[in-house]
């Protein structure tokens, strides 16, 4: 769809285009990392690796997909799957949403599309977490469509080809880069020029230090001949984080600790937890290990000691947990007010959960703990 401000937009010059293409996947044929979802190929790969991908970095991503690979190896497995085995071989990837809504995509494939992906991109554009991104991406490098993308990698490559001196993540800005990208994008290898315009922002084309020198754009970079690459494309404004503080509480029976399920339609739903609240719920003063039990369960307990702090930013929050450790020496019923299910567990099982990155830190703060003292 165009509308006024698309029609005034420049598209790159037919010989640039050339140009940049031939460069681009030159460089690919030569430079590209051997990843997985590379080496062995497949749309079921590139699906899973696409969303894996999404706000996280390849070095994180890689023990994550082979093992996810293992256990799902095809859309059908993961169909079949319980959510809470997704979410388990998800966790402390962030960002569990995508773990979801990849489930329902394989079910979706599987049930509709008789396991392949459907070849109309504006079928792409129906399954569960397929934005515009995922569409080109996916469309190109499974299906060889000719797609665009438009992710960070190639804003930045791609803002300073052309040096766009203007905020490239929404208006005018993001439809200029994604019209120019769409006259880049090689038609008889779309998948390898996309992933090669991706790999060279993520290894050439640095935020803060691009390799110029090295770099197969040299010559038609105009950033690079202005001087000073790296100052564009223009840095959006960064917001700036709030400050949060979190109690958390291990409340222990014997040698049993209890923790809660996060239910539907919340952050981290379905993952598993020690009970916390934080000062976005409740006021700074009256935020204590004490209230925690008592509002979230309806326990008095007993706090025994602080175990310690950890550090966790979640959106635009930066988020210092304080925790603290609890006995209910009365086997008191647990009465929750907000969780789905709630278990007692040894504390050595708490690796086995699906849990946040954040949940780990303190499993670890109070596993540490626990051996310290014996
Ligand atoms: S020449 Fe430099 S700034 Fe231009 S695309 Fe290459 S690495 Fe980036």
């Amino acid at each position: 769809m165009t509308d006024k401000t698309d029609q005034s937009l420049p598209e790159p010059a037919p010989e640039t285009a050339a140009a940049v293409r031939r460069l681009v996947l030159g460089w690919y044929d030569e430079e590209h990392r051997p990843l997985p979802w590379r080496t062995q190929p497949g749309e079921y790969a590139t699906v899973v690796s696409e969303f894996m991908l999404q706000q996280t970095q390849v070095a994180t991503v890689l023990p994550y997909y082979e093992a996810f690979m293992k256990e799902f190896p095809s859309f059908r497995r993961l169909a079949e799957a319980s959510e809470q085995d997704v979410l388990r071989a998800w966790s402390g990837l962030g960002y569990y949403r995508r773990a979801r809504l990849l489930k329902r995509t394989a079910e979706i494939v599987t049930r509709q599309w008789r396991g392949r992906l459907p070849r109309d991109p504006a079928d792409l554009a129906e399954l569960p977490g397929f934005g515009r991104y995922t569409v080109g991406a996916v469309g190109s490098i499974a299906l060889g469509l000719a797609l665009p993308l438009v992710d960070g990698n190639v804003r930045r490559v791609v803002g300073r080809l052309f040096a766009l001196d203007e905020d490239l993540l929404k208006g005018a800005g993001l439809r200029r880069l994604w019209a120019i990208c769409a006259g880049l994008v090689d038609p008889a290898r779309p998948g390898d020029f996309n992933q090669g315009l991706m790999e060279l922002g993520a290894t050439v084309c640095l935020p803060r230090e691009p390799l110029c020198l090295i770099c197969p754009l040299y010559e038609h970079c105009q950033a690079r001949a202005l001087g000073f690459p790296e100052n564009y494309p223009a840095p959006p404004p960064r917001p700036r984080l709030k400050t949060v503080r979190e109690v958390a509480v291990a409340l222990f029976r014997k040698d049993r600790l209890l923790v809660v399920q996060r239910g539907a339609g919340k952050a981290f739903a379905g993952l598993w937890e020690l009970p916390r609240l934080d000062t976005r719920e409740i006021e700074a003063d009256q935020l204590g290990p004490e209230k925690v039990l008592f509002d979230l369960l309806r326990i008095h307990a007993t706090v025994v000691a602080p175990v310690g702090t950890a550090d966790s930013t979640f959106t635009n929050h930066r988020i210092r947990t304080e925790l603290f450790r609890a006995e209910d020496g009365e086997g008191q019923a647990v009465r929750r007010q907000r969780h789905v299910a709630h278990k007692w567990i040894a504390p050595g099982r708490l690796a086995d959960l699906p849990a946040s990155r954040a949940q780990r830190r303190l499993f670890a703060l109070l596993c540490k703990k626990t051996d310290d003292h014996g």
